[in-house]
């Protein structure tokens, strides 16, 4: 049985988004669960600590409430109905600063490393304990009131996105802004896979994807400004499963 929101103590439910009462400057916390129990368990111990809610019970609905909200906050289950955690951090990354902690199953290591890869700040294992849950997102909160990094150091390539000065071996790099705006997000999200319409999404910031040679044009000519060649760091190639990807091939731990 699902428990409803109205049963909430100190809770009060605005136009399906379940608030705390005194919620003015409360942090906000997207909870993306699709365990309803769970979900609604963490969420009154949320709004019972102060914070501001909003849940989610699948990729795209967590995908709208953060565009809609901005949360301070999302914490993200792994299986989704409509799709993996991962991929949704991934598609969070680019329009949000808020820390993403994966609520993730006992035994999935790898998983975490995965998720951490795709862009999370931390993860905590199901069954948790709910003041720890508290712990770390105050611990979240405090590092993320300090500005987020404009920087991606992925040696030998470094990326400044307040100067927009990319070098790559040393060698500086010219691009333009979407260039380094989609160069930018390979390099956050880096070894994942994704389509055209993703990046269009994503990067472009487009509402829906339509037929364009946007994306192919782009990922051209970063290669050749970064003249990504087999002598390379990095590749970024383009998948049998339609997919751009941008990995490290190269590790030289001397280089700058
Ligand atoms: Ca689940």
């Amino acid at each position: 049985m699902a428990l409803s929101p109205l049963r909430l103590a100190c809770g009060q439910v605005v136009k399906g988004v379940r608030v705390s009462v005194d919620a003015v400057s409360a942090p906000v916390v997207l909870v993306v669960e699709d365990e309803l129990p769970l979900r609604d368990a963490v969420c009154r111990h949320l709004v019972g600590h102060g914070f501001e809610v909003i849940e989610a019970g699948t990729v795209a609905e967590g995908l709208a409430a953060v565009w809609e909200r901005q949360p301070d906050v999302v914490l993200l289950d792994v299986l989704l109905p409509d799709g993996s955690g991962y991929d949704l951090c991934a598609k969070l990354r680019p329009i949000t600063s808020a820390a993403i902690i994966y609520l993730t199953a006992l035994g999935q290591d790898v998983a975490v490393v995965r998720g951490l890869d795709a862009g999370g700040d931390d993860y905590i294992s199901k069954p948790f304990n709910f003041d720890v849950l508290t712990a770390r997102i105050n611990s979240q909160l405090r590092r993320t009131a300090a500005p987020r990094s404009a920087r991606i150091d992925l040696p030998p390539l470094h990326l400044d996105f307040l100067t927009g000065r990319v070098t790559l071996e040393g060698r500086e790099v010219r691009l333009t802004k979407m260039e380094l705006q989609l160069l930018g997000y390979f390099a956050a999200n880096i070894g994942v896979g994704f389509t055209q319409d993703e990046l269009l999404i994503s990067v472009w910031q487009a509402k829906s994807a339509a037929p364009t040679n946007t994306v192919r044009q782009t990922v051209s000519s970063l290669r050749r400004k970064l003249g990504l060649d087999e002598a390379s760091a990095f590749e970024l190639e383009y998948s049998a499963s339609k997919r751009y990807v941008f990995r490290q091939v190269r590790f030289d731990p001397s280089s700058r």
